[in-house]
């Protein structure tokens, strides 16, 4: 009796077919229409990291008080790339829009860094450092990170292609944070987390935070809080050198661990909430060194519960709630307009050691 209920119900199903007759369809088409929307993905893509990575650069060199000294470089603050470097699956696409070859090209730069100070300029292409070739293809990055001596302080003689032109150039070398960043390419997830050595922000939650001025600048700087205060204790030996040449174009080759999502809660542990509001607390310095203004900071908290709405009631998890969050991000500000108006030094109150 059960079979034949259920094959008749099968028969049902199998039979309903779809009456109406569609116009004629082209795979060609398709494959061409294909095309376009993986470039216009590519293109948003770049639409973000470009200025997503022009702030981030900024704050790593106006925060480098604020890491532990193992953990400054020197750089001269750009970000690089060539044909070689995007994401596999909108590497075409990103070539095609940045017009990249063989040779290594400043993608972007940091307006403030020792390079956008010098008068270097996206789009620049970089042939010789202190009269050195920089390789190109493959060995481009590598020949270039060689150049550059992350211990000292030094000056550069750059040699740069603009538009046909070779133009030289002078850069100084100066402190930043180590820590690189990346955007990846996680379109549906709201997500951001530090691992130890890097900071990854998924494409959509770095897309909704540049729509307020102030909003990508918190996220990074509460990342960057995290490895700053050196939340992640156990590293992947070497990471710090597979992570330095995955980095061209902010692409991380390799397995993020002990994440420490902003919006959700995964890679819990019994620390995760002081953590937590030891990155918000220290993001604020790192703000006001950067030059922000610490008064649009204040309505980030309510802005993200309104989209993340879980996280208004996130007691218990991994997170403090927004609304906690909010309440003790103004009294941080507080802290630090008192610090201003006593002139007494603007780093962070941290518990006497005994
Ligand atoms: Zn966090």
């Amino acid at each position: 009796m059960r079979v034949v209920i259920l094959f008749s119900f099968l028969l049902i199903f199998s039979c309903a077919q779809p009456q109406t007759k569609l116009p004629e369809y082209s795979t060609v088409l398709t494959d061409k229409e294909r095309d376009i929307q993986n470039q216009m993905f590519a293109d948003s893509w770049l639409n973000t990291y470009i200025p997503f990575s022009v702030m981030g650069t900024d704050i790593l060199f106006s925060a480098a008080d604020l890491c532990e000294e193992d953990d400054r470089i020197y750089s001269l603050g750009v970000n690089l790339g060539n044909e070689n470097s995007a994401y596999e699956s909108i590497r075409e696409e990103i070539n095609q829009s940045l017009g990249l070859g063989p040779k290594l090209k400043v993608v972007s730069l940091g307006s403030l860094s020792p390079a956008g100070k010098a008068g270097i300029l996206a789009g620049d292409e970089i042939l010789e450092i202190d009269g050195e070739k920089i390789k190109q293809g493959k060995d481009a990055f590598p020949s270039y990170i060689e150049k550059i001596d992350r211990k000292y302080r030094k000056l550069y003689d750059l040699k740069i292609l603009r538009n046909s032109e070779i133009i030289d150039f002078q850069v100084r070398s100066e402190q930043r944070c180590r820590f690189d960043f990346v955007i990846d390419l996680d379109n549906n997830t709201f997500n951001a987390f530090a691992n130890g050595d890097i900071m990854v922000f998924s494409l959509r939650m770095a897309k909704w935070l540049l729509m307020n001025e102030t909003g990508a600048a918190i996220v990074f700087a509460h990342e960057l809080g995290h490895n700053a205060n050196k939340h992640v204790a156990d590293k992947i030996e070497n990471a710090q050198a597979g992570a330095l040449l995955g980095l061209l174009l902010g692409i991380y080759v390799g397995l993020p661990q002990d994440m420490m999502e902003v919006g959700q809660s995964i890679g819990a542990s019994a620390y995760s909430i002081d953590y937590e509001n030891e990155a918000d607390y220290l993001s604020m310095y790192i703000l006001q060194k950067a030059g922000y203004n610490l008064d649009d900071a204040v309505d980030f908290w309510r802005r993200f519960a309104v989209e993340v709405p879980n996280s208004i009631y996130s007691e218990g998890g991994t997170h403090p709630s927004t609304a906690e969050r909010y309440v003790r991000m103004e009294a941080t500000i507080q802290e630090i307009k008192n610090k201003i108006e006593n002139n007494e030094p603007l780093i962070p109150s941290y518990e006497k050691a005994n």
